[in-house]
């Protein structure tokens, strides 16, 4: 019987969520949906030293907002919980015990300042094949001191024993065929000395317990599968055993490494999904949902870093990402990140939008700079006429601010040294004849035909009318913001404008 689609988004609660990690957790997502499988969210936070409290809250977060919704978490419950790994602590030492007693792992006794020395004794020093035998541990020590050193409680790891001369290998649904040579790996701990798994012995527990069927995960993860490999062999599993596949790096802009937070600090763009406060240092590193994304267009530019499906289209909607998504067509090679085609898709989504689904957040970004808008019929005309402006939310603070505020100053560069009586005369004049129910083209002829009467160019009136409505030489059809404006509106600006014009 074909196995059932359960796979999971194992992240460890230690700070902000780099989005080479919701791009992890989107894959997986995508190939749960995809084969009418189970997405679980599980928390790793075995390892004390780096927990950070309001990391997993933060996680779970950054995932609702993308529309990643899991299935089974800390937070929805579901059949294998609990899905915090701490809570699951006493479920592990069983495991490395029976490791032990069939011979994979070991109990080390050595104490850190006798680590720490070795360490300075051997440069490189590995705890494995060449030094084990050299050390305070089980394979050295006599079974009655063992258990004498058991008895007391004296503190010890347990220590997978990797075998010699062997090659570990696994067929990788990305790479193919992976082989990795054990002498080359180290006897890495599985419990530690508090009684904690370390993230290989807990990951394998985890997956076998939860039945997680497909692991789709960073590439930085491939040095640890030989372990979890043997793992899932010496403790009798292997026919369980889940299939990988490692996500190619999202790489730098610049150069070949893998893109980190002080990649996106140096150059000037986030990392993070969304805002991240640093509760020990109180630091706040920007994200992507603050800066002004679209949700959607974030999760349209993840899916394609590191995939495609294999034709031109580049904007996806989740449920077509899910409909499309095929492992066979995630790439092996690294996935540059490029800010400059983020914004991109960002502008396209902003774009295709309906007014409406924007509102809301329009009016939250005016709300933080302490202006409301409580004119939604209004609001929904300018979101139209000027989304096509912005690549970002934040960018209708600009592109849309003087429909909701007259300016109070004006660029007059482009005014200034050319201003005429004639001109002043001509915008008493076209104000004066402005008048309700007349449409922007209408208005436009209008304008031109008045300029032509006075003998003036209408080219050379349209900048100055731009500032008098907007207060700078941007914005969309300015005979579409005088319509949106409305007639009064547009009238109180020429006059107001034509005082500091005059002035
Ligand atoms: N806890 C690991 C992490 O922080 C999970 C790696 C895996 O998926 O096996 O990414």
């Amino acid at each position: 019987m074909e196995k059932k689609v359960r796979v999971r988004f194992a992240p460890s609660p230690t700070g902000g969520l780099h989005l080479g990690g919701v791009r992890t957790a989107l894959f997986n997502y995508l190939f749960a949906k995809k084969h009418n499988g189970t997405f679980i969210l599980r928390v790793e936070d075995t390892d004390q030293t780096r927990f950070v409290e309001g990391a997993e809250e933060y996680i779970v977060s950054c995932l609702a907002w993308c529309g990643i919704h899991p299935d089974e978490s800390p937070q929805a419950g579901g059949p294998f919980a609990p899905y915090r790994q701490s809570e699951r602590k006493s479920s592990y030492r069983q495991y490395a015990e029976q490791l032990i007693a069939d011979g994979f792992a070991y109990y080390a006794f050595d104490t850190p300042e006798e680590l720490d020395a070795k360490r300075k004794e051997i440069p490189n020093f590995l705890y494995g094949q060449a030094s084990r035998m050299d050390m305070n541990n089980s394979l050295t020590l006599s079974s009655a001191e063992v258990d004498e050193l058991l008895k007391n409680n004296t503190p010890h790891v347990v220590r997978i024993k990797m075998p010699e001369d062997e090659h570990v290998s696994f067929v990788d649904m990305i790479r193919g065929l992976v082989s990795f040579d054990t002498n080359l790996v180290d006897d890495k701990v599985l419990l530690k000395a508090d009684g904690m798994p370390t993230y290989h012995l807990a990951v394998v527990a985890d997956d076998r317990a939860m039945e997680i069927s497909h692991i789709f995960r960073g590439e930085e993860w491939l040095p640890s599968a030989p372990i979890h490999v043997l793992l899932w062999k010496y403790l009798g599993w292997e026919d369980e055993m889940p299939q990988w596949a490692h996500l190619p790096l999202i790489l730098k802009p610049d150069g070949n490494g893998k893109l980190s937070k002080r990649d996106g600090d140096r150059l000037g763009f986030p990392v993070y999904a969304q805002n991240w406060l640093d509760p020990k240092s109180g630091d706040l590193t920007k994200g992507f949902k603050e800066l002004g994304f679209m949700p959607e267009a974030f999760v349209n530019l993840l899916g394609m870093l590191g995939w495609n499906d294999g034709t031109d289209q580049e904007i996806f909607t989740l449920p077509e990402l899910i409909e499309k998504f095929s492992v066979e067509r995630i790439s092996k090679a690294g996935a540059k990140f490029d800010f400059e085609k983020a914004k991109w898709y960002n502008h396209e989504w902003i774009k295709n939008a309906d007014a409406s689904q924007l509102l809301e957040v329009v009016k939250q970004e005016f709300a933080t700079q302490g202006t409301t808008l409580n004119d939604d019929a209004y609001t929904l005309k300018v979101i139209d006429l000027v989304k096509d402006r912005c690549n970002l939310l934040t960018d209708f603070i600009l592109q849309s601010g003087f429909f909701f505020t007259a300016p109070v100053e004006y660029d007059l560069t482009a005014v200034k040294g050319k201003w005429t009586t004639e001109k002043t005369a001509f915008f008493n004049r076209y104000q004066s004849d402005l008048a309700e129910g007349l449409t922007a083209a209408e208005m436009e002829e209008n304008f031109k035909a008045l300029a032509t009467a006075n003998a003036l160019k209408p080219g050379e009136l349209m900048l100055p009318f731009r500032m008098m409505l907007v207060g700078g030489k941007f914005g969309p059809g300015i005979f579409d913001i005088a319509l949106t404006l409305g007639i009064a509106e547009t009238k109180k600006r020429i006059a107001a404008a034509l005082a500091a014009f005059d002035a």
